[in-house]
């Protein structure tokens, strides 16, 4: 599972950018730790699916536990489209150092490794996108290896530094890229304690808005990957077979209008039309007003008009 990965390389301190070195972090660990690595990764997967059941019916969900996982869902959300997705991959906007540093903690929380990780494999999804270097197209593999089956595998444990160059010179960004376990457990305490203290329930806390949530944000955000790139609309035709959902755009804060954002990857909005809901975008302008965030990126309007006519509907 995406949990364990960082400690199971054999010095932990392989993920860390070796001067210019390109090419991942996985080349240099041995296939034996890549296969415990990915049996490790399997089974804490199926472990948080089986307490997201459990909790589904037998744990009580209270309303206090119920407002709680909305906020956590929206918060880490939030950490991978706006932090993870675009500002680390994309570099979409800028913020301050540390705003930069709560963007990648947040993104930790939802246990999808730490920003490096995510953010170089997207690059690299981005520069081959559905064709066969792409990590994870539905067009090349299957609809199973591009929504889970290629984080269960021991093939992308690397950390893409040569993409990240970047984020070589933040000491900060390397450690929690080194133990992105920590934010997620320390959230999963602070739900836990959050119930306990106000009277909605600890394991209800712990169980709906920890381990449910996070079962439910991974599939939210792995439809980008899979469903965003076989079902729906086409508005600009791009070289790949990136579409627009609005049902994925909702659960995702808004990375759902993937056929826009694969035409303007460095937009920080993603919904074009003033009815292509975007809630990270929402969230951005607010913080902007408040000097939080600057700079946020927009497609211009030959950008935004190009390609429309000759769009065709994708096979
Ligand atoms: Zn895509
Ligand atoms: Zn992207």
């Amino acid at each position: 599972m995406w949990i364990i990965l960082p400690t199971a390389t054999p010095d932990g301190l392989s993920t860390l950018p070796r001067g210019d070195a390109a090419g991942t972090a996985a080349e240099s660990v041995s296939p034996s730790t890549r296969s415990l690595s990915s049996l490790v990764t399997v089974v804490a997967f199926l472990a948080l699916h089986a307490a997201a059941l459990y909790a589904v019916f037998f744990v009580e969900l209270t309303w206090g536990a119920a407002l709680l996982m909305l906020a956590v869902y929206v918060g880490r959300g939030f950490g991978l489209t706006a932090g993870y997705h675009r500002y680390f991959a994309h570099r979409a906007y800028k913020t301050s150092r540390p705003f930069q540093f709560v963007l990648g903690l947040m993104g930790a929380s939802a246990l999808q490794r730490g920003p490096v990780w995510w953010a170089g494999h997207h690059r690299t999804h981005h520069k081959h996108t559905d064709d066969d270097l792409d990590p994870h197209s539905p067009v090349v593999k299957s609809v199973w290896w591009s929504h889970i089956g290629w984080v269960l595998s021991n093939k992308y444990n690397g950390t893409e530094w040569g993409l990240m160059k970047d984020f070589q010179k933040y000491p900060e960004i390397k450690y929690l890229e080194r133990f992105d376990l920590i934010p997620g457990i320390l959230l999963a305490v602070a739900c836990y304690a959050a119930g306990a203290l106000t009277g909605a329930g600890g394991l209800s806390s712990l169980f709906w808005a920890f381990f449910f949530g996070t079962v439910v944000l991974y599939h939210s955000t792995f439809m980008v990957n899979s469903v965003c790139h076989l079902f729906g609309s086409r508005r600009y035709a791009t070289k790949d077979q990136s579409r627009n959902n609005a049902f994925v755009a909702f659960v995702t804060l808004g990375e759902g209008w993937h056929n826009n954002h694969h035409h303007y990857p460095s937009s920080a909005r993603q919904g074009f039309k003033w009815y292509e809901f975007d809630t990270s975008y929402y969230i951005l302008k607010v913080l902007s007003v408040f000097g939080v965030v600057w700079d946020l990126r927009a497609p211009t309007p030959r950008g935004l008009a190009a390609r429309t006519r000759s769009a065709t509907p994708a096979a």
